[in-house]
């Protein structure tokens, strides 16, 4: 034993401190390198696991959103819809330019729309041909085609003061089309602020209209319809309280006919779109414009009535006896 000491004693004692030293320091090099990359490792390991961690989270929301998006794309392929309900903007004398309809905040009940239009009594395919924001450029020559092929249809006209357009609403009431009214300024942000401003626009626009042609209306469209985005369905429920305390009905389409949308239609386009869905309802309310820019909407209009007719369907004005297509239900 003693001899075996003596040896390892010699060995250590025969190394000289200066290579010990170094040896020494070799070694906290070597731990200090190991160190750092185990540190270096377990860095790499823990921030893979975070980045898959938020990975998996974005790739549920993409999916979330892509599902929302395809809903309602589905939903504005049903209803005729071009635009996304954000891109729409109130343009001079409070028109909207782009969208014609935004089904963002008030989803309506599809089920309903189509079991309430899908059938009629006699079983037939009833076009009602709806004109909105007039009077305008083009709704003397709208006016004027109807009455070459003695069609009746219904505008939904907003409040003009100006002489030609005085002149406009008792034109369309004594050739026996319905006037119905689409609101008097056509201002989102000033009719949806309340019911008492949208009250005191409807008073205006019924007052009108009532003045000028001894007729007082009885139907209204509510700019942007039921389904517009700039007033909640709560509101819209209020604003149809005040419509029914004044004995007036409220009107949506089925059939959007794209004529106001961005993309600049031709009346070829005008007219398919209109017949796109044909056959899926019995009651179809086609929404069409008569004020300026719609040009293509009057171009289109002889082909869609020839081809109403070709298909047995009846081209009718908006009556009592219409029922009515609407968006929202309670
Ligand atoms: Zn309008």
């Amino acid at each position: 034993m003693n001899d075996e000491k003596n040896i390892v004693e010699m060995s250590e004692s025969s190394v000289p401190a200066e290579d010990l030293s170094r040896r020494k320091r070799i070694n906290r090099i070597k731990k200090c390198i190991i160190g750092t990359v185990v540190f270096v490792v377990a860095v790499c390991i823990l921030s893979s696991v975070l980045l898959l961690g938020r990975v998996i989270v974005l790739e549920k929301q993409l999916k979330s959103a892509r599902e929302e998006t395809a809903k309602w794309e589905e939903i504005a392929r049903f209803y005729g819809f071009s635009q996304s309900p954000k891109e729409f903007e109130i343009g001079e004398g409070g028109t909207i330019v782009g969208a014609t309809a935004m089904p963002d905040s008030n989803p309506f009940d599809m089920d309903s729309l189509i079991e309430n239009n899908s059938h009629n009594e006699n079983d037939t395919y009833y076009i009602y041909l709806t004109f909105d924001d007039g009077p305008g450029e083009n709704t003397e020559e709208i006016l004027k085609i109807l009455r070459e092929y003695d069609v009746k249809a219904t505008f939904f006209s907003v409040g003009k003061d100006d002489e030609d357009s005085r002149r406009l609403y008792s034109e369309i009431i004594q050739a026996g089309h319905t006037l119905g009214m689409h609101s008097y300024s056509h201002k989102y942000g000033e009719i949806y602020k309340s019911s008492e401003a949208f009250l005191a626009d409807l008073q205006k626009i019924r007052g009108l209209i009532a003045d000028e042609t001894g007729k007082v209306p009885v139907y209204y469209r509510f700019p942007g319809g039921s389904s517009n985005n700039v007033a909640s369905k709560e509101k819209i429920l209020q604003f149809t309280e005040i419509l029914h305390t004044q004995g007036i009905e409220y009107i949506d389409w089925n059939i959007d006919s794209k004529d106001a949308s961005d993309k600049k239609l031709t009346a070829e386009d005008i007219v398919n779109n209109v017949f796109k869905d044909f056959g899926k309802y019995h009651n179809n309310v086609v929404l069409l414009h008569d004020g300026s820019g719609h040009s293509a909407t009057v171009e289109a209009l002889p082909l869609i009535i020839e081809r109403a007719r070709n298909m047995g369907a009846v081209l009718v004005p908006i009556t009592e006896n219409t029922v009515p297509v609407q968006h929202l239900t309670k």
